[in-house]
């Protein structure tokens, strides 16, 4: 039992051991809809089989090869396509793999779908692409999930992460800390092995120095998440002040300035992404604008309730405040939301500042910006403040992210384990219950890249994927 745990082996899940090596999936795997061209994707033993049955030039169909010709369904020409064959295991799913790439007219895609269906295939369920290549081995279960991230990923930040745990960044870190783990545990191992004989094979203060070192990393890791979810999740900004202030001409502002940009890529039409800007390719996403434009109750003025809500939602506040106003108004404003704006990231914006020639106020402890939202002055100082909010070194340092919340919780729980191992080893607890806290630590690293798995596991994470993919 206890070796158990050590030498983890990859469990299967059901519906993967009722696989049949010949069992061949098959899918659209671009966009649905028409497009220029549309890739449909077969994985499994038959593949190259199902190809050359529908094919009008006979094979042998070999791999590493592209071949073009005239697809058919029961003898009816369908159309002209490019099939590249890949033999396993040098493919995305370490199988066989055949992709067809037609027109990208929606009824030659399901003419095409329901052939390959009619010789054998059977659609694949979501995910199951990628699922494949994580059972044979071509990738862990934390470089599965980055392909799903990289596929949803809209900004330079986001695809900066994806892609590098993709590539095994993140699991390689992780692999150096089980295997110092495994190391560490096996010595503690042994020394059950020879209980009656008393001896010490791992010594404890190497054991502690070790534990903090791995500690540390796991840590860092854990800490990482904070500016892995602002990039996966965007920074919640709150824009609050009393009517008229300026909150929707800012907001406008921001957003008008970032839809122009979308718009000069050409060919790009896009819906617009309401209250959201990308600086920096960081998300913003303002919160409740609706609520802002159309509320009449702000700031007593201002709907103290209302604004402190926003403020408890918000990781940045923009508290706008139009200086043709007189300073008292601002101190009772201020006054009001003192205790919200505690221990927050808020920056003071003195909006309409075209209307006046007074030197803009210093406000102790905070960042405050002299701005008109109208003329558009002082809003590249603005983004520029809003990113200085966030620590993106870790970005720019190119370090390891973690910005998936089942990693960061699994690495908790390691840290955790961990933790408990440091307090067992001061207090010198016996090598079995040593031991156990280890395990545990290497369970909960295992559940990261998959080493450790179950099937509510898989199917929680590849159901997520889209089909063909
Ligand atoms: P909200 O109620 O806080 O959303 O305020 P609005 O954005 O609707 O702005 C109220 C009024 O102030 C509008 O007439 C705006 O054109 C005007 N306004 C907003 N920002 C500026 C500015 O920077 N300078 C000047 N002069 N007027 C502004």
């Amino acid at each position: 039992m206890r070796r158990a745990i050590l030498c983890e082996k990859k469990q299967l899940p059901t519906y993967l051991r009722r696989m049949s090596r010949t069992d061949v999936i098959c899918a659209l795997s671009t966009a649905p809809g028409m497009g220029a061209i549309a890739l449909i994707r077969l994985s499994g033993g038959g593949s190259v089989s199902i190809l050359e049955k529908h094919m009008s030039k006979s094979g042998p169909y070999v791999a590493r090869r592209a071949y073009f010709g005239a697809f058919l369904r029961n003898g009816a020409l369908i159309d002209e396509v490019v099939a590249t064959v890949y033999q396993g295991p040098n493919s995305y799913t370490g199988e066989d793999v055949v992709e067809i790439a037609c027109h990208g007219s929606v009824y030659i895609q399901e003419q095409i779908i329901h052939a390959l269906i009619e010789s054998g295939a059977r659609l694949a369920d979501p995910g199951e692409y990628t699922l494949r290549a994580f059972m044979n081995g071509k990738m862990d279960l934390s470089q599965a999930e980055a392909v799903a991230d990289l596929i949803a990923s809209e900004s330079a930040a986001g695809h900066q992460v994806a892609i590098q745990q993709m590539r095994g960044g993140f699991s390689n870190d992780l692999k150096v800390l089980r295997e110092e783990l495994i190391h560490f545990a096996s010595l503690v191992e042994l020394e059950l092995d020879f209980a009656e004989e008393d001896v010490e094979f791992a010594n404890r203060a190497d054991l502690l120095e070790l534990i903090a070192q791995i500690s540390k990393k796991i840590r860092s890791l854990v800490d990482s998440f904070q500016v892995g979810n602002v990039i996966k999740k965007g920074v919640p900004v709150a824009i609050i002040g009393a009517p008229n202030a300026g909150k929707s001409t800012l907001l406008n502002k921001l957003l008008n300035e970032e839809r122009a940009i979308v718009s000069e890529i050409a060919g790009t039409t896009r819906d617009t992404i309401e209250d959201e800007i990308s600086i920096e390719g960081i998300k913003f996403r303002f919160i409740d604008t609706a609520g802002i434009r159309h509320t009449t109750d702000e700031i007593e003025s201002i709907g103290i309730r209302k604004a402190y809500e926003k403020v408890e939602q918000a990781a940045i506040v923009l508290f706008l405040f139009d200086v043709s106003e007189p300073m008292e108004e601002f101190e009772r404003q201020w006054a009001e939301l003192k205790t919200a704006f505690e221990g927050r990231k808020v920056i003071v914006l003195w909006n309409k500042s075209d209307k006046t020639s007074d030197k803009p106020k210093t406000i102790e402890g905070y960042k405050a910006l002299p701005i008109s939202a109208l003329h558009g002055k002082g809003i590249e100082e603005l983004k520029r403040e809003l990113i200085a909010e966030i620590n993106l070194n870790p970005l720019h340092n190119r370090e390891t992210i973690v910005s998936n919340v089942r990693h960061v919780r699994a690495l908790s729980l390691a840290l955790e384990a961990l933790v408990r191992a440091d307090e067992g080893l001061r207090n010198g607890i016996t090598g079995d219950f040593l031991a156990q806290d280890i395990r545990q630590a290497l369970f909960h690293l295992g559940e990261i890249t998959g080493e450790i798995s179950t099937d509510d596991l898989l199917d929680n994470i590849f159901s997520k994927f889209c089909i063909g993919k």
